[in-house]
């Protein structure tokens, strides 16, 4: 029997196009409608390692429907490995991003395998696979036939990688008609592909997450779970990953509550299929929150979707997001097209999304970040002029029909239509 499988998943429920007019330039719709025309019979797979938790299953979830809704054959496939095979691919992500790893000749013999494996397994064929991050960086060079065109999409920090795991990963990264990188810094050093491009990520305004919800739904739900809004509320919202810093959130609260009492936090952490790291990391937060009845962790093991976290990320007085490193981070956005202030970790991906003038609460230490969350907690006309120009920002740089037309370009160019020439 195999042990990699091929999934295929659908993604949520569609929106079609003329939904978003409501959101995005009515002449970036009407491109996006002549390019996909452009790119009819086309097929396209996009391939990665999970069809839930994490910020490249959320987008996907998004962007395979309104593919389909614009007319184009698009197939999401999942490979799914042995648990020893997310232990390894969450070890590269780490690495990639700078951490340690022991790549060992074994670690090797079985990232290539369930690569193989999953490229036997492979049933349909497709003129364009948009294959994602680390996991199935090696799919190309295991199942490559003629007149393909591939692309390796990541969607981590890799701009001082670990010099080992990258110098084994590089060559099949390289074997790519294209690479995509969230920043212009986050290309690793010594690549050399054919073409190379910046994309940054987007989220959907109108999924479940993001779609607009009553205040007094927010209210009611936020209080079901054991919120006390009589005071104020800061939320992290992320997985539970040492990249994400959870511990140094909590540390932050503590600090930050001395001097806005009777705060509370609110963790939600999604533990996601392609991350075996998450329950470790959970089970420290959950020691660490017990003794302390003003911290509410919440995930997705216990029923916390996509609506409960769009009602805490409305409901909550200010965000928080401290990650170290960080491909990007759709919870930033997400927080800001919700009108919310957020101090957050000091990174690009992150940098890049915040608006003019309010940089200076992206933060490199728990005491700075303590000292932002109660100056933004004490001064509410900062915090809301911040949310506004945030969600302003958003609107025009990071929802999903400007990532859909520069993906669809992007495969354009590849392809040079339908024949592929
Ligand atoms: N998310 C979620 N539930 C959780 C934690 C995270 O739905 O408990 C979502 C979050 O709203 C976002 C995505 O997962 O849409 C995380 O993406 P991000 O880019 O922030 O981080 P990643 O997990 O990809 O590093």
């Amino acid at each position: 029997m195999k042990r990699v499988v091929i999934g295929r998943h659908h993604g949520t429920q569609s929106s079609s196009l003329q939904s978003y007019r409501e959101y995005v330039d009515a002449s970036l719709l009407d491109e996006l409608r002549e390019l996909a025309g452009t790119l009819r019979g086309v097929r396209i797979c996009h391939v990665n390692s999970t069809a839930a938790g994490g910020g490249v299953a959320e987008l996907l979830g998004r962007e395979v429907p309104l593919l389909e809704d614009l007319g184009l054959h698009v197939h999401w496939r999942i490979i799914r490995g042995e648990k020893e095979f997310f232990g390894v691919t969450k070890g590269f992500h780490n690495a990639l991003q700078g951490g340690p790893f022991d790549l060992t000749p074994a670690i090797q013999e079985l990232y290539l395998r369930q690569n193989q494996e999953a490229a036997d397994v492979f049933s349909d064929d497709y003129d364009v696979y948009v294959v994602h991050d680390p996991q199935p960086a090696a799919l190309c060079h295991f199942r490559r036939r003629s007149g393909e065109r591939w692309i390796w999409r990541s969607h981590i920090d890799t701009s001082s990688p670990n010099p080992e795991v990258w110098r084994f990963l590089q060559p099949f990264v390289q074997e790519h008609d294209a690479v995509v990188f969230t920043a212009r810094e986050f290309v690793p050093p010594g690549l050399s592909v054919p073409r190379l491009a910046v994309i940054a990520p987007a989220i959907d305004p109108l999924s479940t997450k993001n779609m607009p919800i009553d205040d007094e739904i927010c209210r009611r739900a936020m209080t079901d779970q054991g919120v006390d809004l009589r005071h104020p509320v800061i939320l992290q919202v992320s997985r539970f990953d040492p990249w994400k810093d959870p511990l140094g959130v909590i540390q932050a609260y503590r600090l930050a509550r001395e001097e806005v009492p009777d705060l509370q936090l609110v963790l939600i952490g999604a533990l996601a299929g392609d991350d075996p790291e998450g329950w470790g990391v959970l089970e420290q937060v959950n020691e660490i929150a017990a003794g302390e009845p003003n911290i509410l962790v919440l995930t997705n093991m216990t029923g916390v979707g996509n609506m409960e976290v769009n009602v805490f990320q409305r409901g909550a007085d200010l965000v928080v997001q401290k990650s170290l490193k960080e491909g990007f981070g759709l919870v930033v956005s997400e927080a800001l097209w919700k009108g919310k202030a957020i101090v957050a970790g000091n990174t690009p991906g992150i940098r890049m999304q915040i608006p003019g003038g309010y940089q200076s609460f992206l933060v490199d230490t728990v005491d700075d970040c303590a000292r932002k969350i109660s100056e933004l907690l004490k001064d509410t006309a900062t915090r809301e002029a911040f949310g506004e120009a945030g969600r302003a920002y958003v609107r025009r740089r990071f929802l999903l029909p400007r990532l859909v037309l520069d993906d669809l370009r992007l495969i354009r160019a590849l392809s040079g239509g339908p024949s592929m020439a």
